[in-house]
Formats: structure tokens, sequence, C-alpha cells
């Protein structure tokens, strides 16, 4: 197996942004950093995780102590899969950097893609053949974000094989061959991300994103081969729907995304149990779990990056944040 445990949490606390300095907002938590420990100030509850980065920590430093010690686990064969968990507007595109244009600070996945990249370009001993696929999970409904139809018409469904496990027919899978091909990809999807206002964020995003890069390995000279896939997922808000002051449609899709989140939580704290036996992992609870199923548990690496506001304004919900991770470690 792998060198690291199969789940892993990073907490990470963005900084007070404009909008909360404006209203007066205060922190309200306080990182022992020594103890990979966050406090609640003016309350008795403490959490530990495997890392908490505060709010100075930039997108290199996060990347570099979390992250890249991965890597190098997709070249021997080993699926890993980065989650990002937390409320709207707490940190998880900026971190996973599921919608890096070109600029500014990287996040995660280009990072991680010029990091394989490199591997690449170093290891003469195999011939590669990586490719990209971009999902959207919206309402338990899977779209294609990379298809060249019309919205309606990338919608795409799971199948499960005995021999093949999870697979969907018909989604796009291009074929990457460097960087920025793969960054390209990445780009146009997220463009065609679905989004509906609350009053929370304008842009709120109430789907999950799951960008996929998949690495077919054949040692040269060999019939030897591998295969690894690599999922960098942008989970939904986390936000239970009563205090966004969502109804009708929105209600609707707070109920639904709750329900991956759910179940993702189940599976997780069910595989970071000792005792835990594989049986007992519910992955048919939610199409987020039966897409990740092969890559969560087994054969795989899993980091939760669970994101939360220092606010004294969004307490409550980062207390629900950091009780979901506590549950996965
Ligand atoms: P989410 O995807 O969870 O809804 P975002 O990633 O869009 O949240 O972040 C909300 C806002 O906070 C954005 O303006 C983003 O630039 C800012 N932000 C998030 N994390 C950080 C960070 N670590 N450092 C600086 N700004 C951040
Ligand atoms: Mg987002």
């Amino acid at each position: 197996m792998a060198d690291t445990s199969t789940v892993q949490v990073a907490l990470r606390i963005r900084p007070l942004v404009p909008s909360e300095i404006s209203k007066g907002c205060k922190s309200a938590l306080d990182v022992i950093t020594s103890l990979n420990q966050v406090r609640i100030l003016d309350s008795e509850k403490a959490f530990s995780y495997n890392y908490v980065f505060g709010s100075e920590t930039n997108q290199e430093i996060f990347y570099n102590i979390c992250v890249q010690p991965l890597i190098k686990n997709l070249f021997k064969g080993y699926n890993v899969t980065i989650l990002a968990y937390g409320q709207t507007g707490s940190g998880k595109t900026h971190s996973m950097g599921t919608a890096y244009k070109g600029e500014g600070e990287m996040g995660v996945i280009p990072r991680a893609v010029n990091d394989i990249f490199d591997y690449v370009k170093d290891n003469f001993g195999y011939d590669f053949t990586i490719t990209v696929s971009f999902m959207e999970l919206y309402q338990e409904i899977l779209y294609d974000l990379l298809s060249l139809k019309p919205r309606d018409q990338c919608v795409v469904e799971m199948r499960e094989d005995i021999n093949k496990g999870i697979f969907i027919p018909g989604l796009t899978e291009q074929v990457v061959n460097n960087m920025s091909e793969t960054l390209d990809c990445l780009l146009r999807g997220s463009q065609g991300r679905a989004t509906a206002s609350t009053n929370m964020n304008a842009q709120s995003s109430r789907s999950h994103a799951i960008f996929t890069i998949t690495l077919a390995m054949q040692k040269k000279g060999s019939s030897e081969s591998k295969t690894a896939k690599f999922h960098l997922v942008d989970l939904a808000g986390s936000e239970r729907s009563k205090k966004t002051g969502a109804t009708g449609q929105t209600l609707k899709e707070g109920i639904n995304i709750n329900r991956g989140l759910l179940a993702l939580g189940n599976v997780i704290s069910a595989l970071g149990d000792d005792k835990g036996q594989p049986s007992y992992i519910s992955y048919r609870d939610s199409n987020l779990t039966r897409l990740l199923k092969d890559s969560l548990g087994g054969n795989s690496i899993t980091l939760m990056i669970a994101c939360v506001s220092p606010a004294d304004y969004n307490v409550e919900e980062t207390v629900s944040t950091l009780r979901y991770a506590d549950r996965a470690r």
C-alpha cells in the first residue's frame, strides 16, 4: 500500500474577505500550529487534523505540504482523490484552482498538472497516455463539461461492470500532451458550470465539479502496464438551505446536494474507521459516491481539504464543516 494513510484531512482557513471586514467581522478561530489544531474562541471546542493551515498560508506552501507528496503515488498506479469541502465562499475553488484562467496564484489543479508533466518528461521507462474528463454533478444528474454539444445534450450516465468497475459511456476523454492543453480543458469546462444565485453568494456553486486526470502507463519493451485515476473534486457548498434563504428550486437543490455530501461523509468516515469493513460502505446512496467508488478506499489515497471562513459571522457553518471533517479523519 502507499506510504500514506487512506484518508487525510487538511483544514484551510482563508483570510477575512473585504465583505467580512466591512461588516466588522472578527476572527473566531485560533490555530495551534504545533498540534495541527484549531480552537473556536469563546468556546471549549477544539479539533485536530492531519494538517491545519491558517489564513497566512499561500497557495504554494499549501500545495507543497499536503498535495505534492501524493503525486508520486499516481505513478505507482494508485488512484488519488482530492475533495474540497466547505460552505460557499470558504475557498474551495480558490484552493483547488478549478476556475484557473492563466493568471494569479495557481491553486492545486494547475500545480499538480505541472508536476505530473514534469515527472512524465523525465521518465523514459514508460509510454504515457494522459486523458482528462470534466464532469458536473447537479441534482444527481451528470453533465459532461468537455462535450462540444449544447448543455441539454451533455447528460451522461454511469454504468457499473463487474470487471471494469464504474464507467461512463460517451463521456469526453480528451487526450492531453502538456500542461497548457490540460489547463485549456479545465478552463473550457469551468466556464460551462451551472450556478444559481443565493443570498450568500451571487455565483454560488450548487453542484459538484469533478476534474479527472487518467494516467495510462505502458512499460517500454514489456507488457507491463498500469493505470491511475486522479480525481480533483470541487464539492458543492455545504451550507444548509435555511441560512441561504433558499426556496423552491434552490431549496430542492439544497436537499439533493446534502444527499451527496451526506453519503460522502458516511463513506469517508467508514473508510477512516479501522474496523470498517468494505461491505458496510454504502457507495450506492448518491451518485457522487457511486462515481468515486473505485477511488475511495481500497487501492487509493484521499485528501479532503476542509475550507472555512475565520469570521465570527460564519462560526455556525464553520463548526459544521469542522465536525464533518472530523468524521473523515
Ligand atoms: P468557494 O469556492 O468555496 O465558494 P471561493 O474559492 O470562490 O469559495 O472563495 C471566496 C472568496 O474568497 C474569493 O474571492 C476568493 O478569492 C477568496 N479566497 C478564498 N480563499 C482564499 C485564500 N486562501 N486567500 C485569499 N483569498 C481567498
Ligand atoms: Mg466555488
